[in-house]
């Protein structure tokens, strides 16, 4: 049988080789490129984000604590140690949508929201949001009513933002774990909102 090539194998050559060079010249230690790794596949990610939104929406008292200091309502959770910058928390009303973008170029909320998407680091995405939001929401495929007020919010290395979205209709009885799983990154960038889950199937009577 042939062996197949895959495009990706290459990539993963090189990767390995890069990898061996620095362990061999005793630039990096395999240990630490072991944690690293393992640290963006398993523990930062918006999984964290969305934990952390799941937790306010059953709970009154931690929403109003995470609102009022979105650091320390973080760190309730163990979500810490990442980096020193303050992180604040915007919540979305029927009144009131809220949108995440850095202008200067892609200062992010890594620590729970994992690696930022390509497109939020474009150069249009950080000029237009600004300019623009409610064309840019449309583009994402998120329409918002004339009469909901845009807030936009402008990241910066010291101030990173976080939007904590409206919580979806039919979704009473959830637990936090399967609330959390409805919570994707964009709805905590604000460009989305969460879905409701999808109703079960059942059979037409
Ligand atoms: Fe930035």
């Amino acid at each position: 049988m042939a062996h197949t090539h895959r495009p990706e194998s290459e990539i993963a050559l090189r990767v390995k080789a890069i990898e061996s060079l620095l362990v061999e010249k005793g630039i990096v230690d395999p240990m630490t490129l072991d944690t690293i790794i393992d640290a963006y596949e398993h523990q930062i990610g918006p999984h964290n984000g969305a934990r952390i939104v799941a937790k306010a929406w059953v709970d009154a008292d931690y929403k109003q604590r995470l609102l009022a200091d979105g650091t320390s309502a973080i760190a309730e959770l163990g979500l810490t140690g990442f980096s020193s910058e303050h992180m604040v928390v915007v919540g979305n009303t029927p009144q009131v949508h809220n949108l995440i973008v850095c202008t200067l170029c892609s200062c992010y909320p890594w620590a729970i929201l994992g690696l930022p998407p390509t497109w939020y680091k474009s150069f249009a995405y950080r000029a237009r949001a600004v300019i623009e939001p409610r064309k840019v929401l449309q583009e994402f495929g998120l329409a918002i009513p004339d009469e909901v007020e845009i807030r936009v919010w402008d990241s910066n290395a010291d101030l990173r933002y976080l939007v904590l979205p409206e919580r979806p209709q039919g979704t009473e009885g959830m637990s936090e774990a399967a609330l959390a799983s409805l919570v994707t990154r964009n709805a905590m960038i604000g460009t989305a909102k969460v879905q409701p889950p999808e109703p079960p199937f059942t059979l037409a009577a």
